[in-house]
């Protein structure tokens, strides 16, 4: 059925998407018997973000899978002719120019919580297809696994609790790795919502100064606050940083972003935390730089493609090889989908839906891509992003 245009004051083209029977396609990961013991385990394919009876109450399909690896998975074969589709990053239905091309129907992708690299987001402007995302629904979520990540390193938590639990007991051998944070320098790369949150958390541990790397600045009033500063250059800050959190999103400015150039350019014995997206950090140089000594400790929750593979290098790492050296603090990607943020992200989605499914504006925030364009400048300003990284090229 062809939408109906709704007349509107806003520059924007809007249309009433209703009535009509629309096919939306979820991808989330599986819960199982934790998905009936957790009914707020909203983001599974069981539980379906709670919205599967509102859907089929208004007339739409709802098809839900987690099976979605190319070529023939149900999610390749489901989007052949669906008009929506949903996903979560923490199981991403990864949706590449390929499958764009297949969806000839698909008019919006949303994303259940925050970060859409998992679209071609060029390619779907090319197609006109909105991208949304629940932006803010789990920026607190992650900001306290940051600081958890931050001190799980610098303390070196996890070799000491696995020392324990073996039956084992060496003080020296855990605390000779064992620091802490009052008095370190702590820099995020990206001052958006999450990375603003991770250094209001930090103040009250009194580090010796709190840094941030990002072409968008602080009003001055917010960095007196938490009493942190701009450094101009990436290499700059990453030099004069004892932790380095990332927070910024995946896009071409920053993929592989951290690579043995960058990470060389960290001081000696750095921590470095990313739960922003894994493809940021060049995998096999993380390794390295861990073994090696350059860096003290890796950790997060975000893997450059998810799920990430039973042998894959970040799942056993360790410095200099010995485990009680410590330094890996890595999980599954679980910091934004906590059961309080799947509460949030599930709300907003629908929100979302229903704001689409009226013709009603969506609120600004959420909107990465519409009508072929970048709308989030956290994504949009590429040509900003594109200068910097030269810039560090040729410093490198
Ligand atoms: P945001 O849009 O509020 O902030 C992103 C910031 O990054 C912006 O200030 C932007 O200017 C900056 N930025 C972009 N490119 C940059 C670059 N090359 N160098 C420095 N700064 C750069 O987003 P947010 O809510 O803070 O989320 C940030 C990212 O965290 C998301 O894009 C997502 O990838 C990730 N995230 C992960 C999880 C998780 O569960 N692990 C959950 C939510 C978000």
């Amino acid at each position: 059925m062809k939408p109906l245009k709704l007349l509107t004051n806003s520059t924007r083209h809007f249309s009433v998407n209703k009535p009509s029977n629309y096919k939306i396609v979820g991808v989330f990961y599986r819960g199982g018997v934790h998905a009936q013991e957790q009914p707020k385990l909203l983001g599974t394919v069981e539980n379906q973000l709670g919205i599967r009876k509102w859907l089929e109450d208004q007339g739409h399909t709802f098809v839900v899978t987690d099976d979605k690896e190319p070529p023939n998975s149900t999610f390749d074969k489901e989007i052949v002719d669906a008009d929506i589709i949903i996903t979560t990053p923490f199981h991403p239905g990864y949706i590449t120019r390929d499958r764009i091309a297949k969806a000839k129907k698909l008019k919006i992708c949303v994303t259940a919580g925050i970060g859409s690299d998992h679209v071609d987001l060029n390619a779907a402007n090319e197609k006109k297809i909105g991208v949304y995302e629940v932006t803010g629904s789990n920026v607190v979520s992650v900001a306290e696994h940051v600081v958890m990540t931050i001190l799980n390193l610098v303390r070196n938590f996890v070799p000491s609790h696995e020392m324990v639990a073996r039956g084992d007991w060496n003080v020296a051998a855990v605390a000779k790795n064992s620091y802490d944070l009052e008095g370190k320098v702590v820099a995020t790369v990206g001052i958006g919502r999450i990375g603003e949150r991770v250094l209001r958390r930090l103040k009250p541990f009194e580090c010796k100064e709190l840094l941030y790397f990002d072409y968008q600045q602080l009003p001055s009033e917010i960095e007196e606050e938490i009493g942190c500063r701009r450094v101009e250059s990436l290499q700059e800050m990453v030099s004069q940083a004892d932790v380095v959190t990332i927070n910024c999103p995946l896009h071409e400015g920053t993929k592989g972003l951290f690579d043995k150039n960058l990470i060389n350019k960290m001081k000696r014995g750095a921590w470095l935390v990313n739960t922003a997206r894994g493809s940021i950090c060049v995998a096999q140089d993380v390794a390295e730089a861990l073994k090696s000594g350059q860096l003290s400790g890796y950790g997060g929750d975000v893997w450059p493609y998810q799920p990430a593979p039973s042998n894959h290098v970040w799942r056993s790492m360790y410095k200099l090889g010995q485990q009680d050296q410590g330094g890996n603090a890595m999980v599954p990607h679980m910091s934004g989908t906590s059961i309080d943020a799947q509460q949030r992200y599930a709300a907003g989605t629908k929100v979302i839906l229903e704001n689409w499914f009226q013709g009603r504006k969506q609120n600004h925030h959420d909107v990465i891509c519409e009508n072929g364009e970048y709308a989030s400048k956290a994504y949009g300003e590429r040509q900003k992003l594109v200068d910097k990284i030269k810039e560090f090229e040729a410093y490198k």
